[in-house]
């Protein structure tokens, strides 16, 4: 009988696609998927650190595993990925039951680790010089049939300062563009038509090589047939070009919508983080963008209550959601990493305040947000159709520009393109009343 596993995956896009990295290992070296954590005989939390509250989350999660660890003496418990970088031992300490620690880039070697901690008890795979070059992973199993993750860099240079990602991921290494196109040739070939370009910094790739940067990369996905759709994930500002967007409006291929992390309205906020750029050179690529001939949605990340944070700060950045008018936001309360720069700094602003601002602004941008989803009443548009939807109607799919829209059809349409016509919105999707072409 072959040993099963059961992978539980914590934090963003990124972590997903490592999970279809390990998962894709153990099926290679025999292994077989379990269909929850009592029938497995290895357990895999695929963690996160980018704040203290996916820290705690693992940590719950792991006494919430002893007592099946204390009944089940052969089962594996691994702990990987960025929490397991940043935490280290400490884990080992609150949860000796773990057999394996590894960090985010060891989904290629899992088998082996998890053999070693089998037998050696832990199997600890964590040193940042063994972080391999190459970000090649011959074998991933991938859960969704029409839409493929695929990495393209990871690591940052840049060292925000309440950034953990630099000294979880280490510093950027980039793909050769050959073997990224190659990737994605094959997953066109296997049906696959949404592709998602991961990579911390992701506009900042350039295969130096072919002389191929990120624009010039998008523009050869776009040309392989059969992809219709393709994403990206994050940009920084300060790595959007005018070639970027010139491949965004001549290509149709590549979603109109890009979400573009802003953290804080106010320049002095913005130097304090040192994220290397002021409000006004923001603004002036969002212009730039809300000027272009192709509609394209835009969506940000906030950061409120950085330490010092004044509440002229913080109506900046207010000022700045009326301004831009994002079409989403996804913002949080700050919280301090080890590690990092503005670990040091005194965090001064009040959890309450903390609170109180992150309500503002929620609210602020669920106003802008009802106000644009109204605009698109009556119009006809283009959706990829994800899943059963959550609500009463049946069906959700994805439009280019990112809007959720739930609307009654059969489940055969799950993964096709089709029409909807939207009747209806809330703040967060829209109801679309599906176009059946074939009657
Ligand atoms: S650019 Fe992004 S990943 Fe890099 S340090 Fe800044 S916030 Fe972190």
């Amino acid at each position: 009988m072959p040993k099963k596993y059961f992978i539980e995956t914590f934090g963003c896009q990124m972590n997903d696609l490592d999970s279809e990295k390990i998962a894709g290992n153990l099926l290679h070296n025999g292994m077989a998927p379990a269909d929850g954590p009592e029938q497995a005989d290895i357990i895999v939390l695929n963690t996160c650190s980018v704040r203290d509250k996916a820290v705690q989350k693992v940590y719950t999660r792991l006494g919430e595993l002893k007592q099946l660890a204390s009944r089940r003496k052969d089962l594996v418990v691994a702990v990987v990925g960025c929490m397991a970088q940043l935490e280290g031992e400490k884990i080992l300490k609150r949860a000796p039951y773990v057999n394996v620690l590894a960090g985010p880039q060891k989904g290629a070697v899992m088998s082996d680790l998890i053999e070693q901690g089998r037998r050696e008890h832990p199997a600890i795979g964590l040193r940042s010089d063994e972080i391999p070059e190459s970000l090649e992973t011959q074998y991933i199993l991938r859960q969704n049939p029409w839409r493929a993750s695929v990495t393209i860099s990871e690591g940052c240079n840049r060292n925000c300062s309440f950034c953990i990602v630099p000294i979880t991921r280490g510093q950027e290494r980039t793909r050769k563009s050959t073997d990224i196109l190659r990737e994605i040739k094959d997953l066109a070939s296997k049906g696959y038509i949404e592709i998602f370009l991961l990579g911390q910094t992701v506009n900042s790739y350039m295969d130096r090589v072919e002389q191929v940067s990120f624009a010039g990369l998008l523009r050869r996905i776009a040309a392989i047939q059969g992809i219709k759709r393709i994403r990206f994930t994050s940009p920084h500002p300060n790595d959007f070009t005018d070639e970027l967007l010139e491949a965004m409006v001549v290509c149709p291929q590549i979603c109109n919508q890009i979400h573009l992390p802003v953290q804080s309205g106010s320049t002095r906020i913005l130097r304090a983080m040192r994220r290397g750029y002021s409000l006004e050179s923001y603004l002036k690529i969002i212009s730039k963008i809300q000027s272009a001939s192709r509609s394209i949605a835009i969506s940000t990340d906030i950061i409120v209550g950085f330490p010092s944070e004044t509440e002229e700060d913080f109506q900046d950045t207010l000022s700045l959601l009326d301004e831009v008018q994002y079409d989403s936001v996804f913002s949080f309360k700050y919280s301090p990493r080890p590690y990092t720069a503005a670990f040091n700094l005194l965090d001064d602003v009040s959890d309450e305040e903390k609170k109180g601002r992150l309500e503002i602004v929620q609210k602020r941008q669920k106003m802008i947000q009802i106000r644009k989803n109204s605009t698109y009443l009556g119009l006809r548009l283009e959706v990829l159709v994800e899943d059963k939807a959550r609500s009463r109607v049946s069906l959700a799919g994805r439009t280019s520009d990112n809007k959720i829209v739930n609307f009654d059809g059969p489940e055969k349409l799950i993964g096709q393109i089709i029409q909807v016509e939207i009747a209806g919105f809330s703040p967060n999707s829209l109801k679309g009343i599906w176009i059946d072409s074939s009657v």
